[in-house]
Formats: C-alpha cells, structure tokens, sequence
C-alpha cells in the first residue's frame, strides 16, 4: 500500500516538471528557450572541441544558436567584470563581456552589452546578438560561450 502511494506520488511530481527546459543556466538568447547549439555550417560546427581553421587550437567554446538582434540574457546571477572581445580581426561583431557570479566564470562573445559593468539576475537582458550575418552570410549566427579556464560548459546549457 505504502509503495503504491509513492509511485503515485512519484508519477504526479514527475508530470509537473517540464519536458522541455534548458540546463541549470537560464535561456541565452530569446527565441532559443532550449540553448539550443550551432550545428555545423559553412564556417565551421558550434559544438565543445569542434575543428578550427584558423590557428591549431580547437573550438574551446560552445556556440548557441542566436539570430542576428536577439536579446542575450545573463544564463546565472552575477555581476559584469569587463568588456572582453573575442580574438581575431577588428569587426562589427568584435565585442563581449567577461562575466562572473554563481561559482562561474565565462565569455560571451558577439554581443552589444547593454552596460559594461554592475550586477545582473539569471535571465536578465544584458547585450544584444550582433549582425553576424553581415560579417559571415548564411552562417547560424551564434553566441559564443567558452568557460574562462575553456573547460566544457555544455552540460550547463
Ligand atoms: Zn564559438
């Protein structure tokens, strides 16, 4: 009897979480609620260690998927440390933000900050996804995420 009850119980509290829900971090970019990742495209693949080109080092980052204007959201609570732009040439989608807060430390890279600096609530705005359809067309536009150590942090999303 008593186990009975607690499959019962066990079967409701199941059906009340949701299927469908993004990692411990909030929801990156809107119009994206799952985190979902860049897959590959003519430029590359968005995945943790994909292949890179340019230079000898890996994709150390993860790269979720973000069209061109979206708002970006803070994915923990924490506060703004700097401006950190990604490597590579001067362009419109240079710009970033260090981010730490939560026992976290990441980069987001190709993003219009709203501020550079103060605190921010898991799922606050705080940037804006830059054109990076003009930079790179037809790419899957994309925020990179990479850990400040570049340890993986897909298991967040
Ligand atoms: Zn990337």
């Amino acid at each position: 009897m008593k186990m009975k009850m607690l499959i019962v119980i066990t079967i409701i509290v199941a059906a009340l979480i949701p299927s469908v829900t993004a990692g411990p971090w909030g929801q990156v970019c809107e119009g994206n609620p799952t985190n979902e990742i860049r897959g590959c495209d003519d430029f590359g693949c968005g995945y943790y260690t994909a292949p890179r080109q340019q230079g000898s080092r890996m994709h150390l980052g993860v790269d979720v998927t973000c069209q061109d204007g979206s708002a970006v959201y803070a994915p923990f609570t924490g506060m703004i440390d700097r401006r950190h732009n990604p490597d590579g040439p001067k362009s419109i989608i240079k710009n970033g933000l260090r981010l730490r807060g939560s026992g976290f430390c990441v980069n987001m890279f190709f993003v219009k900050p709203v501020t550079y600096r103060g605190w921010f609530k898991k799922g606050e705005k705080i940037a804006d996804m830059l054109p990076m359809q003009e930079v790179h067309p037809g790419i899957i536009s994309y925020v990179h995420i990479q850990n400040c150590d570049f340890a993986n942090i897909t298991h967040y999303l």
